[in-house]
């Protein structure tokens, strides 16, 4: 019998395999999929030591109406979906208050600052060296008064939480990105943070690496999950296996899965879209502020990354935000032709109190929650991991903000 279960091989399912087996247990890491080929694939791939304070909801009028009147293309709601997320953003709302945003912060950057330590030793023993950069990546800004403020934004964040920044003048970022075909005002660069060519490939390697340190990864739906006696067993095509405690990682797929054990999780969606091109783009990734758009350098090509559009899990997609950030990206590089026929899109797995859900279901023996990490669980997937390894063994609490309260 296997001491854990852990479903889900995203990022975060393969980090806290990786933690669990580092601490001596016996894993088994399930999923449908291979590993990594949903919303850990689709990501920007920033590993982003520098989100030290994660995206409140807006709190001032004019970005509030423009957002609900669809004016504003970094966030988008989608017509029909309100009625789904009336309750976890009005919790939302409540927790980006600037002094609840402030708590929230003061746990959320101790997690992302341990964040590169924890990669590090990971994509050293995965053997995947040639996938990181550790340059950084680049903020820019098209008009002075928005680059001004962000330059103003990015001294607080440095003095406050000691996380390296340069500011870069126009001249400065055209002459490190020589691609930009038009001048901007300036950027600000975030020098710690890591970037990853291939998301996808990273998770799949850390599987690789659990696979060779004794792990076992298996093919099977999570719904199979039933009591087995005080553990758990699961059933998949390779046959079936025992163990005393199950973790449920499933991303975006986690509220509705602990729904049939009970539990209501106020899980939210933040939908992302991304397409490849095959022009010549920045040499680190860039996030055009003032457009809401992202474009970082990958194996399979340029990837142009959307803002947030809120949504429910199964809706179709819409491709309003992926054609407004293929007309800005546009106005910056020479783009050339798409790599794919269609954009791929994910869900990034929200809560109201912006926390990712780490620790033990509250009416359950051995069933464990990690899941909820929002705009950084490709950052943060090893630290939950190793955070709930270590509160499985009972060494050491959780930090009680960790948002088990909105698990009801
Ligand atoms: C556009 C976009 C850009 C982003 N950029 C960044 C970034 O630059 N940096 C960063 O840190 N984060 C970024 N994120 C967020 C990050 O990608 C997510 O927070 C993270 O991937 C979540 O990881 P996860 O393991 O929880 O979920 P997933 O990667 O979705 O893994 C969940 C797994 O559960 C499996 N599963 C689901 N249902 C079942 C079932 N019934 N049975 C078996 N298996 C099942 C799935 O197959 C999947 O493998 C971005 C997200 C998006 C959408």
């Amino acid at each position: 019998m296997a001491e854990c279960i852990v479903l889900g091989a995203g990022m975060v399912g393969v980090g806290a395999a990786l933690a669990l087996q580092q601490r001596g247990n016996s894993v088994v890491l399930a999923d449908r999929r291979a590993p990594g080929e949903e919303t850990s694939y689709g990501n920007a791939g920033i590993i982003q030591v520098e989100a030290v304070e994660p995206y409140a909801f807006p709190r001032s009028p004019g970005e509030i109406v423009s957002a609900a009147l669809g004016l504003n293309d970094q966030v988008r709601w989608r017509a029909g979906s309100i009625h789904r997320w009336a309750l976890p953003l009005t919790q939302y709302f409540i927790h980006s208050s600037p002094e609840n945003h402030r708590r929230i912060s003061a746990v959320y950057s101790r997690m992302i600052r341990r964040a590169g330590s924890d990669h590090a030793p990971l994509i050293e023993a995965a053997g995947a060296q040639a996938i990181v950069r550790r340059d950084g990546f680049r903020q820019v800004h098209r008009t002075q008064r928005s680059f001004e403020e962000a330059a103003r934004d990015a001294e607080r964040i440095a003095r406050e939480y000691g996380v390296g920044t340069d500011i870069e003048s126009a001249d400065q970022l055209a002459a490190s990105e020589p691609n930009l075909r038009r001048r901007l005002a300036g950027a600000v660069r975030w020098t710690e943070a890591w970037s990853c060519s291939d998301p996808g490939g990273l998770v799949a390697a850390y599987a690789k690496l659990f696979s060779a340190r004794g792990g076992s990864v298996m093919r099977a739906d999570a719904y199979s999950l039933v009591r087995a006696g005080k553990g758990w067993r699961i059933d998949g095509p390779e046959g079936v296996v025992e163990a005393e405690n199950a973790i449920v990682a499933l991303g975006p797929w986690s509220g509705e899965f602990l729904r049939r054990f009970g539990y209501r999780v106020p899980l939210f969606f933040k939908r992302g879209y991304h397409r490849h091109y095959q022009g010549k783009g920045p040499d680190l990734p860039m996030i055009d502020a003032d457009k809401g758009a992202v474009v970082s350098p990958m194996k399979a090509g340029l990837r142009l990354l959307t803002g947030a559009e809120l949504t429910w899990l199964e809706s179709s997609p819409s491709m309003h935000q992926a054609r407004h950030v293929r007309r800005a990206v546009g106005e910056l590089f020479e783009l050339g032709d798409p790599v794919e026929a269609r954009p791929w899109y994910g869900n990034r797995p929200c809560m109201p109190g912006m926390l990712p859900v780490v620790g033990r279901a509250p009416r359950h023996q051995g069933l464990w929650l990690n899941f909820g990490h929002g705009h950084q669980g490709f950052t943060l997937g090893p630290t939950t991991g190793e955070m709930l390894a270590r509160a499985m063994e009972g060494d050491g609490p959780l930090p009680a903000e960790l948002q088990l309260m909105h698990v009801a």
